[in-house]
C-alpha cells in the first residue's frame, strides 16, 4: 500500500494567508503559551491532527523560529528537527558507504559530496556535474 506524501504548497515567506483556514484561529486554547506543557502539547495535537494547513503551518514555524505549538509540534520538537547531525546515509542514493574528510562527506556509491552538517542551516547535497 502506498504511503500518502504530504507536500507543502509554495507560499510567500511572510504571508500568513494560509492561517485563514486554520482551526486554531477560533480555538479556545492558547497555542503560544508562556510555558509549554505535555498537556498543552496533547491538546494542540488534537487540533492540529485534522488541520488542513498543517504542513504549511509547520514549515512557516520552522522558517520563522516561532515559539509555541505549531503544526502539531512543540518548540522543543522543532529545535530537535533543526539539530546538527552527521548523515548516516547519502541523501541521494541512500548508500551508507560514506567517507568523512572534514568538512566534507563523500558517497562512494554515487559520488555525491556535501559539506558536513556542522552548521545551523539544513544541508544541501551538491549534485554531480552533468556528463556529456
Ligand atoms: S497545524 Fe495546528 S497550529 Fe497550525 S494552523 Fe493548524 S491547528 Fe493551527
Ligand atoms: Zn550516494
Amino acid at each position: 500500500m502506498g504511503r500518502a506524501v504530504e507536500t507543502v504548497e509554495f507560499f510567500p515567506v511572510d504571508s500568513v494567508a494560509w492561517q485563514a483556514d486554520a482551526p486554531c484561529a477560533t480555538a479556545d486554547f492558547d497555542f503560544i503559551p508562556d510555558q509549554e506543557t505535555d498537556e498543552g502539547a496533547n491538546e494542540a495535537q488534537q487540533w492540529c491532527r485534522a488541520c488542513p494547513v498543517r504542513t504549511t503551518c509547520l514549515a512557516w514555524a520552522m522558517l520563522h523560529g516561532a515559539e509555541g505549538y505549531w503544526g502539531g509540534t512543540t518548540t522543543y520538537q522543532r529545535n530537535q528537527l533543526r539539530r546538527v547531525r552527521t548523515r548516516a546515509k547519502c541523501p541521494l542514493c541512500l548508500g551508507t558507504a560514506l567517507v568523512y574528510e572534514d568538512p566534507h562527506e563523500l558517497c562512494l556509491g554515487c559520488g555525491v559530496s556535501w559539506i558536513r552538517d556542522v552548521r545551523e542551516e539544513p544541508i544541501a547535497a551538491t549534485p554531480l556535474p552533468a556528463t556529456a
